[in-house]
């Protein structure tokens, strides 16, 4: 595994069932927010992007002892329709939707957003990283008859500008106004939805910024704790906002990033 961590074991997730969205391999945050989830008892389902994503998730879906797999590309309808039926016919409910999932073409995550950001870039973009997590809250929401938690994944691009993040920090922003109006429609429903807003994490989609290694580096030495975000961070943050832990946090995004959304001027010694 990547990023190696002893998965604190217990059943604060016992008898729970939840979906989890995005995991393309062993480096994707999804991953491990599922390996701790599983670790305190959920039961997961997993949609993944396509056929050519099952040979590499489906031996990590195995090797924590879930079974359940359904192709689901955000942007088909019809699949999204099919995968959250399957769903339904085998669990009747959910207690849980984790929304790890977002995209931009690499022409647009490069140089400068104004030059770069084209019509249909932003119309995927936002497609894929915001429409989609509305569309999932909503979904999830008819099924989930006892109140649940959903969860989103965000980064400071939404808030102060990043080198490349460009039209994805656009989206972010747009993706965390969405938590906070999700979270006002579905409280009544006893459903809870916030966001983690995570450090820059060596996954796929940071390899698709240009200079996403800087924005690594960056991330790590003006830190507060000086060092990279962890995946045992950021899981147990998932753990906290999923669970009964998190019982009366809802609209929230929650920084996990060694400290770096803190910092106005860097003290780099
Ligand atoms: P990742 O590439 O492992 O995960 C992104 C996932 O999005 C992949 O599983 C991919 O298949 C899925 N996806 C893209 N388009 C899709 C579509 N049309 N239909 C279905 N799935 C689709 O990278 P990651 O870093 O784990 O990203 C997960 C989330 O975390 C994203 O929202 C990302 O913006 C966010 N995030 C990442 C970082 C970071 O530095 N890596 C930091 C903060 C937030």
């Amino acid at each position: 595994m990547s990023d190696a961590w002893d998965l604190p074991k217990g059943n604060l997730m016992a008898g729970k069932r939840g979906i989890v969205m995005g995991v393309a391999n062993e480096k994707s945050i999804a991953w491990g927010i599922s390996r701790q989830l599983a670790a305190q008892g959920a039961e997961l389902a997993f949609t993944y992007q396509g056929e050519k994503l099952e040979r590499r998730v489906r031996p990590l879906v195995e090797s924590i002892g879930q079974d359940v797999m359904i192709s689901a590309d955000v942007t088909d309808d019809a699949e999204m329709d099919a995968a959250f039926a399957s769903i339904k016919q085998r669990w009747g409910k959910i207690d849980f939707l984790v929304h790890s999932i977002a995209f931009a073409g690499k022409e647009e995550l490069q140089g400068s957003m104004v030059e770069n950001t084209t019509r249909e870039g932003f119309r995927r973009a936002m497609d894929i990283s915001v429409f989609s997590f509305i569309d999932c809250a909503r979904r999830a929401s008819e099924i989930m008859p006892d109140g649940g938690s959903v969860l989103a994944m965000t980064y400071l691009g939404a808030e102060r500008t990043v080198p490349s993040y460009n039209v994805m920090g656009v989206a972010k922003a747009g993706l965390e106004a969405a938590t906070r109006y999700a979270a006002r429609d579905l409280g009544p429903q006893g459903i809870r939805v916030n966001a983690i807003s995570a450090g820059a994490m060596k996954t796929l989609s940071l390899a698709g910024i240009r200079g996403g290694k800087s924005l690594m580096g960056t991330g790590r030495d003006w830190s507060l704790l000086k060092e990279d975000t962890s995946m045992e961070g950021v899981a147990g943050g998932a753990l906290y906002l999923l669970s009964q832990l998190g019982r009366s946090i809802t609209g929230e995004i929650v920084h996990i990033d060694a400290g770096f959304h803190a910092v106005g001027v860097p003290d780099l010694g």
